[in-house]
């Protein structure tokens, strides 16, 4: 064994995560480096799943809403996200994709702030929080501005024409880590309202939206909290906005008393009116059952594990790769869970990676991406996702027509 991986072994070995990895299905031959996009199964879902379908909806059929606790799903499960996330309980409710959340989220906060017409936002935004904005400020049609500036150039921007600052806290592409408390403080001072997406934040790292005094904040369910695929997203009302807020999509779900079948729309109170129409109780179980996996866990704890991960990873890709440049803030405090590089061929990369069973994505135009999950995560994979990875860039191996063919979803 050579010295480097000695190191690995000794990392690991004050690894507090270690016994967690077997609660999670990795197939057999894959180092995944792609938990920030689809979070991997963990062990208990397929039971859980098996249960709530055979026997909740199966047998108790509608009684389940009542019997099982359905209809309350979605304030239990955003509860549990709140605890990860530094939200009181009765903040935060899980449904809904968070492409809808921001819209919501969004909608109500600028009716808060009805002088002011700028929403300011960053070129590190996620796509759909940026289109969800412009869509909103269309149909409003009252004069609202989206204002997109560098990342850097935000606290620059704040003044008192914005209404809402709407910011990624973790850029999906670069891994760039915003100050949230420090940003959140500096919209305050202008009267403005901030508006965080948590969607490689939350599961990740320590978040504290009650002590960053955070207005408003949406995120994921299936990134590092493991809820499968298209799993609800949540969003989190802070207590002093809940009775002063108007839902902008008042479905049933979200009035006072759904089962009074009145019809006229009066909002359920507190984030509860933020619910929309019937919620996805598999889904949701699912989400459930993943946030299992983060019962016990110190965030701290897996903060200080996601960071060993990362430096590992760029000391040896650094160090074993020729053409790959950091994208990524090479501050640990000023990044999130993920480590980006630069490669002119990235798609095709990525493609020859993940044919070796090293599994991360790409992002357009030349960016490749890997997330780092300590829960299901070893020094000893990193390690050996460097050495796949040395091997394919020292032999070329990624230029192959097979890998250059690209798929619908990268
Ligand atoms: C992944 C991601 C989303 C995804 O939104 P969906 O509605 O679930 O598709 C939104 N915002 C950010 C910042 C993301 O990274």
């Amino acid at each position: 064994m050579d010295a480097v991986s000695a190191h690995a072994r000794t990392l690991d070995e004050g690894n507090p995560f270690a016994a967690r990895r077997g609660r999670f299905r990795l197939p057999d031959g894959v180092i995944y480096l792609d938990g920030n996009s689809l979070g991997v199964l963990p062990a208990a879902v397929p039971e859980r799943m098996r249960q709530v379908v055979e026997t909740q909806w199966g047998e108790s059929l509608i009684r389940a809403w009542n019997e099982h606790d359905w209809i309350d799903l979605p304030q239990r499960v955003g509860d549990r996200i709140g605890a990860l996330i530094g939200a009181a309980p009765g903040t935060v409710t899980a449904g809904d994709s968070t492409s809808i959340n921001v819209f919501k989220m969004l909608a109500a906060a600028l009716s808060l702030r009805p002088e002011r017409k700028v929403i300011l936002s960053d070129n590190g935004n996620f796509p759909t929080d940026l289109y969800v904005a412009q869509g909103l400020r269309d149909l409003l049609d009252k004069g609202h501005e989206l204002k997109v500036v560098a990342p850097q150039e935000v606290e620059a921007a704040l003044d008192d024409t914005v209404a809402v600052m709407m910011l990624t806290e973790v850029d999906y592409r670069t891994g760039r880590l915003h100050d949230m408390a420090g940003l959140t403080r500096k919209a305050h001072a202008v009267g403005a309202l901030t508006l965080w997406d948590l969607a490689h934040s939350a599961g990740a790292l320590p978040v504290d939206l009650g002590g960053a005094g955070a207005d408003f904040a949406v995120g994921c369910g299936y990134k590092y909290l493991n809820g499968g695929p298209g799993a609800p997203a949540f969003l989190y009302v802070a207590p002093e906005h809940q009775p002063r807020i108007a839902a902008p999509l008042t479905g049933w779900m979200g009035h006072e008393a759904p089962f009074a079948f009145d019809l006229d729309y009066r909002p359920a109170p507190g984030v509860d009116k933020m619910r929309v129409g019937t919620p996805p109780i598999l889904s949701l179980s699912a989400l459930d059952a993943a946030l299992d996996e983060f019962d016990g866990v110190d965030m701290a704890a897996l903060r200080a594990q996601s960071v060993s991960l990362s430096e590992l990873f760029i000391a040896e890709v650094e160090r074993r790769c020729d053409g790959l440049e950091l994208v990524s803030p090479r501050d640990h405090a000023r990044r999130g869970s993920q480590v980006s590089f630069r490669f002119e061929h990235g798609y095709a990369l990525m493609q020859a990676l993940i044919d070796r069973g090293v599994i991360g994505d790409f992002r357009a135009p030349d960016v490749v991406r890997f997330g780092f999950t300590p829960l299901y995560l070893s020094h000893e994979d990193v390690l050996r996702a460097c050495e796949i990875l040395e091997d394919i860039v020292a032999t070329r191996s990624w230029d192959q027509p097979r890998f250059h063919k690209r798929a619908k979803v990268t």
